[in-house]
This record gives C-alpha cells, sequence and structure tokens, in this order.
C-alpha cells in the first residue's frame, strides 16, 4: 500500500485544485518557509480523520478552509483527496485503488467519502486501523515526536506496538461490545 495522489481544494494555502502526483519509493516536498509544506501533512492528517484543530495547527476546524488573498477569494469549503494503491490488498478493501475524501464546509457541515460513497469518520478509522496509516498511527511522525516517544510513559508507548503488531481493531471491538 502507498500513498498514490493528494487532490486539495480550498485546503489552507491551496485555494484552487492541486494535484500531487507520487511515486513509489521515497518523496521529499521542498520549498522556501510559509510555502505549504507542513499544510500538505496537515491535509493528510485531515482526510484520517485528526479531529485536533490544535494538531492541524488552528484554532477552530475552520481554519483548514483557503481564507482568501490579495488575488482571491476565500473558499466556502475544503476538500482533500487521497489515492490509495491497495493491490497488496493492505486496506481490507476488494479495489486495487481506494479513496479516502474528506470535505468541511464554513457552515460546519461535514463530509466523509470511501470510493466516493459517503461514510462515518468511524468508518475511515477503521479501515486505517492495524495498517500502521492511521491519524494516531506511526506513519506521519512529526516534529519532537520522537522524543515524546522515547519520553512517554510505557503504557503509551505500548499503543504504538499495539498498532504495529495488528490488535487494535480486537481492542476496539471488544471495547464497544462492552459499552453495548
Ligand atoms: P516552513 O518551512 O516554515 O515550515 P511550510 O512550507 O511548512 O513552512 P506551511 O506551514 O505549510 O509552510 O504554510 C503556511 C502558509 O499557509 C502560511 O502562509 C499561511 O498563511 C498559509 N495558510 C494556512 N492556513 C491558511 C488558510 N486557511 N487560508 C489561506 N492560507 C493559509
Ligand atoms: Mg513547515
Amino acid at each position: 500500500m502507498f500513498l498514490k495522489k493528494i487532490e486539495l481544494y480550498g485546503f489552507k494555502s491551496f485555494a484552487n485544485k492541486t494535484i500531487l502526483q507520487i511515486d513509489r519509493g521515497v518523496t521529499a516536498i521542498v520549498g522556501p518557509n510559509g510555502s505549504g509544506k507542513s499544510n500538505v501533512i496537515d491535509a493528510i492528517k485531515w482526510v484520517l480523520g485528526e479531529q485536533s484543530v490544535k494538531s492541524l495547527r488552528g484554532s477552530k476546524m475552520e481554519d483548514v478552509i483557503f481564507s482568501g488573498s490579495t488575488n482571491a477569494r476565500q473558499k466556502n469549503y475544503a476538500q482533500v483527496i487521497l489515492t490509495l494503491d491497495n493491490t497488496n490488498q493492505r486496506l481490507p478493501l476488494d479495489y486495487s485503488e481506494v479513496n479516502i475524501s474528506r470535505r468541511y464546509f464554513r457552515d460546519g457541515q461535514s463530509q466523509y467519502f470511501i470510493n466516493n460513497t459517503e461514510c462515518r469518520l468511524k468508518d475511515i478509522h477503521e479501515l486505517f486501523m492495524d495498517t500502521g496509516l492511521g491519524k494516531e498511527a506511526y506513519s506521519i511522525i512529526g516534529q519532537g515526536q520522537v522524543d515524546q516517544i522515547l519520553n512517554s510513559r510505557p503504557e503509551e508507548r505500548r499503543i504504538i506496538f499495539e498498532e504495529a503488531s495488528g490488535i487494535v481493531k480486537y481492542k476496539s471491538k471488544k471495547l464497544d461490545s462492552i459499552k453495548k
């Protein structure tokens, strides 16, 4: 499984439709300060279901929507679509390519899609559980996070190993059934 394409519209500094095509192997994003490198990472976290505005470097969810510039008007919604190669079927869906999308409007309306079908945030979380790619997983290592992992309490560090060993899904199902 690998990330093939990121499509952004109205997300932070990406006012107009922007498509980033990514190949297998290592990809580096380079550019001057403030050019939007970190915004690309924010976009990935956001589609995977990030709900913490702080983690998205904003103060409210609306901050992810392009707020306008001297030459462009603000947008009414932000949308990000990730396309993942799934030929190895790491995602439990019978498709060789999977699209995940999130849309957020200024009025607070929020939508998620898996392969263009509207779904719940929970479906996105479940899809990525134990794949290493969820928003809580270790596929995105932010600045200072290595120190944070090394300094965390054993119980917190254990979560990373649980994700890597593929048991998060079962723990989550157990919790759900205990609640019911
Ligand atoms: P650095 O090298 O300093 O880390 P960077 O390339 O990571 O920079 P980002 O933090 O991704 O830069 O981008 C910051 C830019 O995004 C700022 O210019 C900011 O004004 C712009 N930006 C963030 N949110 C929005 C928004 N909602 N609407 C318009 N522009 C936005
Ligand atoms: Mg940055």
